[in-house]
C-alpha cells in the first residue's frame, strides 16, 4: 500500500511517537486504537481463513496472535525504533528469555555482556544447567570481547548502560565484532528507549525492552518487547509462536497510552535528574553518581557520542561499606518510595547489590542506591535525600572503611 499523505507528512520522531500506530479512520473516529479483546477470529469462507493463515505478520487468524490492539503497539514500537517488526511479552524477562532463546540451542555459546539486569543472569543460569548452553561474560568496558567468541557462539548480548553501575557499552563497535562472525548482536535497550538509542542506526538485530518502565510509564503494566531488524524476525517470531506467549489488549492499550507522552516525560524527569544528580556530587556522604549523562562520567564521550538523550534513573555510591547505613537511608524517605522498578512518573529508591553476582567486572566499592527520579519538583526530592544522607551518615557503622 502505498504511503497515505498522513504518514509521509510523520518525518519526525516525536510526530512518529504521537501518530504510529493508529489510524482514526478505520477506529470509527475514535482518537485511540480501541482494545480489542478476542479469542476467536470469524471468517466468511475457508478462502479468507487461509489467506489470514498464510500471511501471520499482516492478517490476524486467532487471538494469541495479537489483535488489533496488541498489533497497534508492536506496529508503533517497531516504527519508533526503526525496526523490521516488534513482538510484545508478558514481561521484559519474558521479552529476554524468548529473544535469546530465538538464537540459542542445546549445546550452543553464548556472550553475555556483565553487568545485565540480575534476572537475565539467573535465566542464563538456568539455561546453561538445563540446555547445556555455554555462556561467557565479558566485562562491558573490554575493548576486544570478540577474542571471547568460540565456534559455536550463537549471539552477542548487551545492556548499555549497565544494571546498577551504569556503564555505556560502544554497540556500533560490538555490531561489527558480532557481523564479522555472522551472529546477531541483541540489547536490552530499557534505559535507551527507542527515542533515545537508535539501535538498528547503531547496528543492533534485536533490540529489546522492558516496557513495564518507561514506555507504559505508570506502574501499572508488566509489558516487555522485542523488536526485530528483518534478518531477525523469523527466529523470534517462530520462539514466541511456538511457545503460545502473547499479552494482553487491556496492557497493550495502557502502555500505548503511556508511548504517547515518553518524550515530554523523559525531558522532564531528565532534567530533574540532572539537578538532582549535580546536587548529590556536592555531597560528602556520596563517593560518586554513576550517571553517564553527567560530564564527569568516564561514559559520557560515548553515551553523548551514541544516544540522542538521557533517562532519569542512576545510581549514587555511599562512603560506606555498611548495609545498615543505606537502610537508614532508604527507609525513611517522604517523596522517594521504596520499591523495585522505574520508568513511571513517581521517584523511587532502592538499595542495589551488584556484588557478588558479577563474574569479570566485579563491584568492589561502596554501598550503592539507585535512584529514579520522576516528575516531582526537584527541590524536594533534594530535601528528601538530604535528610536521608543525613540519617545514613548519623549511622554508627557509616565511614572509617574506605
Ligand atoms: C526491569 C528490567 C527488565 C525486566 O522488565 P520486567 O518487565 O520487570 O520483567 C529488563 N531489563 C532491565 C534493564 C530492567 O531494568
Amino acid at each position: 500500500m502505498p504511503p497515505s499523505e498522513v504518514e509521509s507528512a510523520v518525518v519526525h520522531p516525536l510526530t512518529r511517537l504521537v501518530h504510529a500506530g493508529r489510524d482514526p479512520s478505520r477506529q470509527g473516529g475514535a482518537v485511540n486504537m480501541p482494545v480489542y479483546r478476542a479469542s476467536t477470529i470469524c471468517f466468511p469462507d475457508m478462502a479468507s481463513l487461509e489467506h489470514a493463515r498464510a500471511n501471520p505478520d499482516s492478517e490476524i487468524s486467532y487471538g494469541i496472535y495479537g489483535t488489533p490492539t496488541v498489533r497497534a503497539f508492536q506496529d508503533a514500537m517497531a516504527e519508533l525504533e526503526g525496526g523490521h517488526r516488534a513482538l510484545a511479552l508478558p514481561s521484559g524477562l519474558a521479552a529476554i528469555s524468548a529473544a535469546v532463546l530465538s538464537f540459542a540451542r542445546a549445546g550452543d555459546h553464548l556472550l553475555m555482556v556483565d553487568t545485565v539486569y540480575g534476572p537475565t543472569r539467573r535465566f542464563c543460569d538456568a539455561i546453561e544447567a538445563r540446555l547445556g548452553i555455554g555462556v561467557t561474560y565479558y566485562d562491558p568496558r573490554d575493548p576486544d570481547p570478540g577474542r571471547l567468541l568460540q565456534a559455536n557462539t550463537r549471539l552477542i548480548y548487551a545492556e548499555s548502560p549497565g544494571s546498577q553501575t551504569f556503564e555505556i557499552q560502544d554497540i556500533p563497535a560490538l555490531a561489527g565484532i558480532a557481523h564479522r562472525a555472522g551472529i546477531p548482536l541483541l540489547l536490552d535497550n530499557s534505559w535507551g528507549t527507542p527515542l533515545h538509542f537508535p539501535a538498528f542506526a547503531h547496528g543492533v538485530d534485536v533490540s529489546i525492552h522492558a516496557a513495564t518502565k518507561y514506555i507504559s510509564g505508570h506502574s501499572d503494566v508488566m509489558m516487555g518487547l522485542v523488536v526485530c531488524n528483518a534478518a531477525s524476525w523469523t527466529a523470534v517470531r517462530e520462539q514466541v509462536v511456538t511457545h503460545g506467549l502473547c499479552v494482553s489488549p487491556d496492557d497493550c492499550y495502557l502502555a500505548l497510552r503511556g508511548l504517547r507522552t515518553l518524550a515530554p516525560r523523559l525531558e522532564r524527569q531528565v532534567a530533574n535528574a540532572l539537578q538532582v544528580a549535580r546536587w548529590l556530587q556536592e555531597q560528602a556522604a556520596v563517593r560518586q553518581v554513576l550517571y553517564p549523562v553527567l560530564p564527569e562520567s568516564p561514559d559520557h564521550a560515548l553515551w553523548k557520542r551514541d544516544f540522542r538523550g538521557g533517562a532519569s534513573l542512576f545510581a549514587i555510591e555511599l562512603d560506606t561499606r555498611s548495609e545498615a547505613a543505606v537502610r537508614a537511608l532508604v527507609e525513611g524517605t517522604k517523596v522517594f518510595a521504596l520499591g523495585a522498578s522505574w520508568g513511571g512518573y513517581e521517584s523511587l529508591i532502592f538499595p542495589a547489590y551488584p556484588g557478588p553476582e558479577r563474574r569479570v567486572a566485579p563491584w568492589k566499592g561502596g554501598q550503592l542506591v539507585r535512584l529514579h527520579i520522576g516528575l516531582e519538583d526537584p527541590r524536594d526530592l533534594i530535601a528528601d535525600l538530604a535528610a536521608g544522607l543525613a540519617r545514613a551518615a548519623a549511622h554508627p557503622e557509616f565511614g572509617g572503611t574506605f
